[in-house]
């Protein structure tokens, strides 16, 4: 069920529960800023959701309250999950939802990182 982003954030939500260990994921990658880990149902052969370590419901919250260190931070942690995953040639894609227009089911934002085969046009 998709969400509204303006909602304040929940600390329950499924990737808060990941973040604090509470629940397995499949992790490949983390540090000061982000986890990166599969997603429970890939839509492609590489399917990796990264998350910010902070509280964060969405791309438009995180945007407007984050410090510019953790936004850096995060952006360049994206990009070295897809580097370390091999993506960079022949390429990947990044996909943020927001809100319910945006089909966004989990409150905490995460970027989707797809790879593994070639994509095709995207289609909103
Ligand atoms: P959204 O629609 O919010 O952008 O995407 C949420 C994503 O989280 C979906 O692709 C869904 O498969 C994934 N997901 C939901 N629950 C879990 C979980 O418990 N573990 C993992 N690894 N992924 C999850």
């Amino acid at each position: 069920m998709p969400i509204d982003a303006t909602l304040p954030y929940d600390d329950d939500n499924i990737f808060a529960r990941i973040l604090r260990g509470e629940i397995p994921a499949k992790r490949v990658y983390e540090d000061d800023h982000a986890l990166a880990f599969h997603d429970i149902a890939p839509q492609a052969p590489v399917h990796v959701l990264v998350i910010p370590k902070g509280r964060y419901v969405s791309w438009d919250d995180f945007s407007a309250t984050a410090g510019d260190a953790e936004i850096a931070g995060f952006v360049r942690a994206v990009a070295t999950v897809a580097r370390e995953q091999g993506l960079v040639e022949p390429g990947y894609r990044l996909l943020a939802n927001v809100g319910s227009h945006g089909g966004q089911e989990v409150p905490h934002l995460h970027v989707h990182l797809f790879g593994g085969r070639a994509l095709g046009r995207m289609v909103a």
